[in-house]
């Protein structure tokens, strides 16, 4: 079989597993026992025919794989794939650019280029911040926040680059008690601490509460990082942002967005200013695997100081081709060396849908998260624990016996899949309509599996 035969097999295999997610259940039949049966053992000595190989891998792998390309995956906070993007996906596995340098590969790091000027403008940031496409939204927080130490800690004279932290000056953060958890993780690995952090209390929604935050700002003195978020991964709560805005600059405190969904609220002319004052930050970390639906993986970061971005990342070495006038090498703003040309995938996806189209789709992604709740509210015992802003719908079935029989039942029923939560302390369901190809016929499916599941409960 010539290479143009495989990949034409390979792509009739995307494309029947594509058509038939309708007429399998989100959540896969296999268990992990038997996909080790039927995938394992030892590898064998001689090699394997191409074809056999990636028709033996779609045959074991398939019951295995969760519908998440499917309009009733309604999991953590978790996208599609637009087709321009997964097509241009698949065009970056042929091209297999090395984007980390404009060596190698001048259309990627182009594409970088131009995808990130219009990211800026989409999401609310500053023309003048800089960029980079990562891996998710936790390495546009360590990326982000490595700008922010260096920042911070260069006001007061110190180059953490060079020195390291060890004998510097202490760094404050301070964090909302409902951040992710992505937040924690960058500050280990930034040196900072997760630990050491200073927990600000958070409302009812998950929310900063602003006389907290005023109150532990006034107490710290030195460089200082506040971390607020736009979109609570729960109930997609935002900020008051522009009130934070305005203690950090009275602090002189750097101020970090973790908008991994939220921050797609700027691209929607209807839900901008819940997204008042992100303009005014420092370091902005989002996700383009999720809302705007284009392959894993892919995350941005955005950084208001090009300077401290680019001092915190920067690389030198003697045998590194690089033309600093020419464009932007992406190595000097990102924490990879050799990368993938994730950039392809997010230029796709923006040409495809437009400015109309991206806000069509966070707007219709809202449409059926407010279905869900007033549908949901009618079925006995629900209630729903969030106040509907975005794409998050979180609730429970009275006790958390209950709850947890219900979603075990819809998650069963493989009509509908969607994760379960700990909310105030008791047991809750979240749904998160972040896929583009959830109808309103998905949406009417996934209720009737929630009808009876409590009508059989
Ligand atoms: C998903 C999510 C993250 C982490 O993003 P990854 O792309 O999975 O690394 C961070 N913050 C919030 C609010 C999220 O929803």
């Amino acid at each position: 079989m010539s290479e143009r035969e495989l990949l034409q097999r390979t792509a009739e295999l995307a494309a029947d597993f594509l058509e038939s997610l309708d007429a399998h259940p989100v959540w896969p039949p296999a268990t992990v026992e038997q996909l080790r049966a039927s995938l394992g053992g030892p590898l064998q000595a001689e090699p394997v025919d191409p074809r056999t190989v990636i028709d033996e891998l779609a045959r074991a792998a398939e019951p295995g794989v969760v519908g998440i390309p499917s309009g009733r995956y309604f999991g953590f906070v978790i996208g599609g794939a637009v087709p321009a993007s997964l097509a241009a996906d698949w065009l970056t596995s042929v091209w297999d650019q090395n984007a980390g340098l404009v060596v190698g590969g001048p259309s990627a790091a182009v594409v970088e280029e131009v995808a990130g000027e219009w990211l800026k403008e989409l999401l609310g940031i500053p023309p003048s911040a800089s960029f980079s496409f990562v891996t998710g939204c936790q390495m546009a927080h360590v990326t982000a926040l490595a700008a922010a130490r260096h920042a911070v800690l260069e006001r007061v004279g110190w180059d953490v680059e060079r020195n390291g932290l060890a004998g510097g000056p202490a760094i404050h953060v301070l964090l909302g008690g409902k951040r992710h958890v992505t937040i924690d993780r960058a500050l280990r690995l930034l040196g900072l601490g997760s630990e050491a952090a200073i927990r600000v209390d958070a409302d009812d929604q998950g929310r900063i509460r602003l006389d907290a935050l005023a109150e532990a700002l006034r107490a710290v003195e030195g460089p200082a990082i506040v971390c607020a978020q736009v979109g609570e991964v729960n109930t997609g709560a935002v900020d008051p942002l522009p009130q934070i805005a305005d203690l950090c600059a009275e602090a002189d405190a750097w101020l970090h967005l973790d908008g991994a969904f939220g921050l797609w609220a700027s691209a929607s002319p209807a839900l901008r200013p819940l997204a008042a004052g992100v303009e005014r930050a420092d370091s902005w970390a989002t996700d383009a695997h999720k809302w705007l639906n284009v392959p894993y993986d892919c995350g941005l970061a955005f950084v208001a100081h090009p300077d401290a971005h680019r001092a915190a990342m920067r690389l030198v070495a003697e045998y590194l081709v690089v033309d600093e006038k020419a464009t932007r090498d992406a190595m000097d703003w990102t924490p990879e060396f050799s990368r993938r040309a994730r950039g392809f995938a997010v230029y796709a996806a923006l040409r495809s849908l437009g400015r109309s189209g991206v806000a069509e789709l966070v707007d219709r992604c809202c449409r059926h998260a407010r279905t869900f709740a007033e549908e949901l509210a009618r079925l006995p015992g629900c209630e729903i624990l969030n106040e509907i802003v975005l794409n998050q719908v979180l609730f429970r079935f009275g006790d958390d016996a209950t709850t947890s029989a219900v979603l075990a039942a819809v998650q069963g029923s493989g009509e509908a899949w969607m994760s379960g939560t700990t909310w105030d302390g008791g047991a809750a369901i979240r749904i998160s309509v972040s896929n583009w190809r959830t109808s309103d016929e998905d949406v009417a499916r996934a209720l009737a599996a929630f009808r009876r599941a409590v009508a059989a409960g």
